[in-house]
Order: C-alpha cells, then sequence, then structure tokens
C-alpha cells in the first residue's frame, strides 16, 4: 500500500478543476490509498470511448483493511461517541458543501457517466437532499414501550448494524451513493462502499467532501475495483453486518447467497420492467410527455424506468401516434450539448441494447429518434425507440433492456390491464394514466410492485418516498424513513420492576 503523501490537504479544489485522481481512489481509515497490487483500471468518456483517468483495482486485501477501520471506528473512534444530533450535523454540512459545489460535481458526474449536463445537475441536487433528509431524520426515529407484565417493563431500542457494506452501480452513481450511504451513517453504523468500476469519480469527489466536513476515520471507507475482485471480497466478508446492493439481477442473487452464508441481511435492489398503463380516459396532454420522460431519461438506465406501455384498444392509435411524433424529435449526443438523453455506459451496454433491437422484426418499429451530428462516432450512442405490437411473451416485454426502448402492448380492460401489467418476473414501479378515481385505487392496489404513481411518473424522484420491489425487482424499502429502519436493527428490553 502506498499512502499517497504528496496530495494536498484540501482536494475539493483540484478535483472539481478536473485533477486526476490516476488511481489513488481508496479511502480508508480516513485517508486516500493505492492498491496494493499497483494495478488501475481506465474510467472510459462514454460520449467518446476516451480514458479520462485511472482508479486502482483492488482486491480482498483492500477490502481486509477498510472493514478494520470501519470496525474500529465504531468500537472506540470519534464516530462512536458522537451523539445522534452530531451525526446528524455532519451529514447536513455535507450536504452543504455539496450544494456549494454542485457545477463541478455535475461537471464530473456528466463525463464519467454520459448524461446530458442538466440531467447530472439534478442528480447532485438530489444528492445534496439525501445527506439533508437523512440529517435531519438522525434523531427522529425511536424505540417504544410496549404493555406486558404488571410487574414488567418492555421496551425496543434502535440500534447500528455495526459495519454495513455497500454495492453501487453505474448508473447514478451519485445519487445512490448518497441513498445508501447517508440513512445508514445517520444511524450509526460504519460503511465500506464500493462504487462500479464503469462510473464512480464523482463518488470520489464527494467522499472526499465528507473528509472535508468533519466525518470522523472509518466511519465511511470506499474501495475501488471490479466486481469479480473488489465487489465479491466485500459480500463474502465475515467481518459485516449487514449488505445494501443495487445492480442487476444476476449479481443480486450473488449477493444474497453471500449474505446468507454470513447469516446477515440484506436490500437488494434489482430492476425492473415497469408499466405505463393508459386508460381510454387518461389526459393524454399530461401523460404523454411524462410516459416519453420515464424512458428516455438517463438513456433508459434507471432501475425505474417505464420500460412497457400498456394501452387501452381504443385510444391506442391515438397514443401512438403522439408518441411517434415525440420520440421521432429526441436527439442523443454528448452531455456538454445537453441534448434530451446522452450515450449508453459502455460498449457492452451497447450491444446488449442492439442486440435487443436487432432480434425485434422491423414491422414492430413504430419510431426512432435521432444522434446529434456532433456526437463522435466513437460514443455509445443509441436512438430512442418506440416498439408495438409485441406478444407479452416477447423478451422486449419481459426483460430489463436497460436502454431508451419503450415497447407497447393494448389492452381491453382492467382485469387485462393488471395480468399484463403483473406479468412479469420483476415489479418494482407502476404508472396509471386515468381520470376515474375508483379506478386509480383499485388498479393501484392491485398491482404487485414497490411504488405506484397515479396520473404522474416519477422514475427515480423522491428522497422522501420509500423505494423498492418484489420478486425479481429485490426487496427490502430503501428512501424515506424507511431507509432508516433498514439500517438499523430493534433490541427488545424486558426488566422485571419486583
Ligand atoms: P451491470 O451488469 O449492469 O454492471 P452489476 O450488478 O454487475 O450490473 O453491477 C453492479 C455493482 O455490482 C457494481 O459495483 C459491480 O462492480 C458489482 N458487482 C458485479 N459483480 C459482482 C460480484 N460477483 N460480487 C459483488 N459485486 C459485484
Amino acid at each position: 500500500m502506498s499512502r499517497n503523501d504528496d496530495l494536498p490537504a484540501s482536494l475539493p479544489g483540484l478535483i472539481m478543476t478536473r485533477a486526476r485522481w490516476e488511481g489513488c481512489t481508496n479511502f480508508i481509515g480516513g485517508s486516500w490509498q493505492r492498491a496494493a497490487s499497483g494495478q488501475t483500471l481506465p474510467m472510459i468518456n462514454p460520449a467518446d470511448g476516451q480514458v479520462i483517468d485511472t482508479i486502482s483495482r483492488s482486491s480482498s486485501g483492500e477490502i481486509s483493511r477498510a472493514i478494520k477501520a470501519a470496525r474500529s471506528a465504531l468500537d472506540d473512534g470519534e464516530w462512536s461517541r458522537l451523539h445522534p444530533v452530531d451525526r446528524g450535523r455532519l451529514l447536513m454540512r455535507i450536504s452543504e458543501m455539496i450544494r456549494a459545489h454542485t457545477d463541478r460535481l455535475a461537471a464530473l458526474e456528466a463525463g464519467d457517466t454520459g448524461k446530458p449536463l442538466s440531467q447530472a445537475t439534478h442528480d447532485i441536487t438530489a444528492t445534496a437532499r439525501y445527506f439533508e433528509f437523512y440529517g435531519g431524520g438522525v434523531d427522529k426515529l425511536g424505540g417504544e414501550t410496549i404493555p406486558y407484565l404488571n410487574d414488567h417493563d418492555v421496551r425496543t431500542r434502535r440500534e447500528p448494524h455495526g459495519v454495513t457494506g455497500h454495492i453501487i452501480p453505474w448508473n447514478y452513481p451519485a445519487q445512490i451513493y448518497a441513498r445508501t450511504l447517508a440513512p445508514a451513517l445517520a444511524m450509526g453504523n460504519a460503511v465500506v462502499l464500493k462504487p462500479a468500476e464503469e462510473a464512480c469519480l464523482v463518488t470520489l469527489a464527494l467522499t472526499e467532501l465528507a473528509r472535508e466536513a468533519g466525518l470522523p476515520p472509518g466511519s465511511l471507507n470506499l474501495v475501488t475495483g471490479t466486481g469479480e475482485d473488489a465487489g465479491a471480497a466485500l459480500a463474502a466478508h465475515p467481518g459485516l453486518d449487514f449488505l445494501s446492493f443495487t445492480g442487476s439481477p444476476t449479481t443480486g442473487t450473488r449477493i444474497q447467497s453471500a449474505a446468507a452464508r454470513n447469516h446477515i441481511d440484506c436490500t437488494l435492489e434489482l430492476g425492473g420492467k415497469s408499466p405505463q398503463i393508459v386508460f381510454a380516459d387518461a389526459d393524454l396532454e399530461r401523460a404523454i410527455p411524462l410516459i416519453l420522460n420515464g424512458i428516455i431519461q438517463n438513456s433508459g438506465q434507471t432501475c425505474s424506468a417505464g420500460s412497457r406501455l400498456l394501452v387501452q384498444d381504443e385510444i391506442a392509435p391515438e397514443v401512438l401516434a403522439r408518441l411517434q411524433h415525440a420520440f421521432e424529435r429526441c436527439v442523443a449526443g454528448p452531455p456538454d450539448l445537453d441534448p434530451d438523453l446522452g450515450p449508453l455506459i459502455s460498449a457492452r451496454q451497447c450491444e446488449r441494447v442492439n442486440g435487443y433491437l436487432s432480434a425485434c422484426n422491423d414491422d414492430h418499429v413504430v419510431a426512432r429518434g435521432t444522434i446529434h451530428p456532433e456526437a463522435s462516432d466513437a460514443g455509445f450512442f443509441v436512438p430512442p425507440t418506440l416498439l408495438s405490437g409485441l406478444e407479452p411473451s416477447d423478451p422486449l416485454m419481459q426483460d430489463e433492456v436497460f436502454g431508451p426502448v419503450l415497447s407497447c402492448m393494448r389492452f381491453a380492460d382492467e382485469a387485462d390491464a393488471v395480468r399484463l401489467a403483473n406479468g412479469t418476473d420483476y415489479g418494482l414501479v407502476a404508472g396509471v394514466w386515468t381520470c376515474d378515481g375508483a379506478r386509480q385505487t383499485r388498479i393501484a392496489n392491485a398491482l404487485e410492485c414497490g411504488q405506484v404513481f397515479l396520473n404522474c411518473f416519477g422514475a427515480g424522484g423522491g428522497v422522501e418516498l420509500p423505494f423498492g420491489g418484489v420478486g425479481k425487482s429485490g426487496h427490502g424499502r430503501e428512501k424515506g424513513l424507511e431507509a432508516l429502519r433498514q439500517f438499523s436493527r430493534l433490541k427488545t428490553i424486558v426488566q422485571w420492576t419486583g
């Protein structure tokens, strides 16, 4: 391990002017370090395929050191002595520092992920909001007293799990970092976080801001590397007390198996195939732009993307015509032009999405957007695509494509709509478009998923809103005050009072 002693005491200024990390990307026990092996991974700009930086390719040794640092922060570090209100103030301070650096953080996020600058700016605002929300939530969740026998007193106590492991994906690096980290810290856990190897530069900058804000050593540790090395080593480590994972169902199964072997609990957020259900009485002026945004946001690389459109027979031609118009006007381009959508994250993701599209008969294609003439040929651009006339069993109606592809089917009545909507292995979110209030409630109650939007669609939105799935979408709830419950465990204390 080589401590990088030549790093300046205060990095944010440098980071924000695009300083290179050049592999010094592990934050363990309060200091930035390189991987012992000296191995690195390139960070690629998805808009032009160029290498923009390098990160450490860490392995089990770095993970063990990070877990040890987290454990000592809990056992006898400054972190263990902070009052809840002081933890809250620290989170609030991090939030303020993120706000103060919004523009530079957004530029970093846009360059790393390819997302349009305005969306990256929104992501950083939400990132600050997570730290603010959980900073304020620190001292709001208490235990209770329970009526029991007359000569006994019973109370419950919420305690941190201990050392929590967090594995996050590349689609919303800033937001998901904050979504999982802030509630864990709020409840007094010590964290070891592994960001995704495809895009993580903003998580390094955010970690440095947290250090500057005064977060005690060991309370937050970050280790970069691949999923197979650093990720698997973190998930399998017996020193963990809880695991939080956001990513693909395949990796989610591995994470849950690893958690089971160590007898610890885990939260899995694994994506979806979320339906937008449009009834004949829907307000289309309102619905169409939000349905479009629900699939082009982040180029469809959003767990809660509305990727299946279910339309009632009688308005299907009108809905498709309006959406055709909207899709054909959409332009994919590099982030600094602030286009409707950016590139996909990687060549691998591009191949995956194009694979689905080339397996689909051209007769199903209703509309395609375009790619901006200034976009680099080496970028990973896929124009948004609207498909219709697919069978419910078609992979495009069943699989999470994770690209800007909206697949449409018709339904006859309410029962048909619910059957189709619930007819995948996933269950994350759903949008319902109807002006009939009683129907809104019937459908919302019948849908098998974690969030339902009635005449609105907030893919990814709402720090306050509990979020999570059923079935292949995972389990556990993040966001809102629910996350504070997830990141703590309940102890029941029974006292004989004589
Ligand atoms: P994707 O296929 O879209 O990249 P993944 O689920 O593989 O989604 O990746 C999400 C996160 O999980 C990333 O941080 C990645 O490094 C990590 N990861 C991938 N494979 C493993 C694994 N076997 N064990 C632990 N973490 C992993």
